[in-house]
């Protein structure tokens, strides 16, 4: 099928490896140019180099931490003055530190918020004015199963994700009779470095192997298997297309069946 997107121009967050990378992928797969980004020059060079051979489409590659305003402020002008303009957002970031909320300061929550929420706030008042003179626009903001299921152990990320849904849902509203849809994506465990991270963390504090983690965790997933990165970006890349354009203030869940409520 194709996604009839080709030739359009995608900017796609914390992009250097993980969801981002995936994400890129995919949508550069479908002829779709990029501009992406990571707070590492020489990883963000790296993925662009690689994704340019690959798949023959220009990348726009810049160092841009997403929890500074001014940073994408800065990334929205080089992405601007390079492609004139943007239709698709993926508005991704890192994940904050994992912990229970007794552990946490009022600092940390801070951080969280500013990691995880006005990132996404900013980059979507930074790309939608272009998406909406141009009537037609695609955003997607990534969160995490968390905003329907809290995990015990990802307090900062429970509470700092929640908002984007809202943020988003209240947006698609406003934007939605322009051609702009605006969606949320909430993935259960995709196997990138952030979740081998968790699972290695899992594995010392629990005193088990990472086997034994990764083992714990399929466990609580029907599906019996964590997701690759490519099954998070297919998603996206057909959120993103012409034909998703009657799918809009939804937060969609790729979870393996893990999520345990009906709604
Ligand atoms: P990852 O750690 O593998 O990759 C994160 C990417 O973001 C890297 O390229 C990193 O350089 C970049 N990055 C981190 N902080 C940044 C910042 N402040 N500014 C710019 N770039 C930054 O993580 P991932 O698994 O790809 O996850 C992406 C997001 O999705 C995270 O917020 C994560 O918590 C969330 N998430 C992931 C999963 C999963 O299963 N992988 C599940 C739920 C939620």
């Amino acid at each position: 099928m194709d996604l009839n997107i080709r030739g359009k121009v995608a900017v796609v967050t914390a992009s250097s490896r993980g969801l981002g990378k995936a994400t890129a992928e995919a949508l550069a797969a479908e002829g779709v140019n990029l501009a992406i980004c990571s707070r590492d020059e020489a990883a963000i060079n790296r993925t662009a180099g690689a994704i340019k051979e690959k798949y023959q489409v220009e990348v726009l590659a810049e160092v841009c931490d997403v929890k500074d305003r001014s940073g994408i402020e800065n990334f929205k002008d080089k992405v601007i003055r390079h492609f004139s303009t943007c239709h698709i957002l993926f508005a991704n970031a890192g994940g904050p530190a994992p912990g229970k909320v007794e552990q946490f300061s009022e600092e940390d929550f801070r951080e969280a918020l500013d990691l995880n929420l006005f990132s996404a706030i900013n980059l979507v008042t930074a790309f939608l004015p272009f998406m909406k003179q141009q009537k037609w626009g695609r955003i997607l903001a990534s969160t995490s199963i968390s905003v329907k299921q809290p995990i015990p152990t990802l307090a900062l990320s429970n509470v700092s994700r929640a908002g984007v849904v809202a943020f988003i849902k209240s947006l698609s509203r406003e934007i939605a009779s322009l051609n702009v849809t605006a969606n949320t994506l909430a993935p259960g465990f995709i196997m990138t470095e952030r979740v081998e991270n968790l699972l290695e963390n899992q594995a010392e504090n629990q005193g088990i192997t990472y086997d034994e983690a990764l083992a714990n965790i399929i466990d609580t997933i029907p599906a019996k298997r964590i997701a690759a990165p490519e099954d998070f970006g297919a998603l996206c890349a057909f959120l993103a297309s012409e034909w998703a354009s009657y799918i809009t203030g939804e937060t969609i869940l790729i979870d393996g069946g893990m999520y345990r409520g009906l709604m």
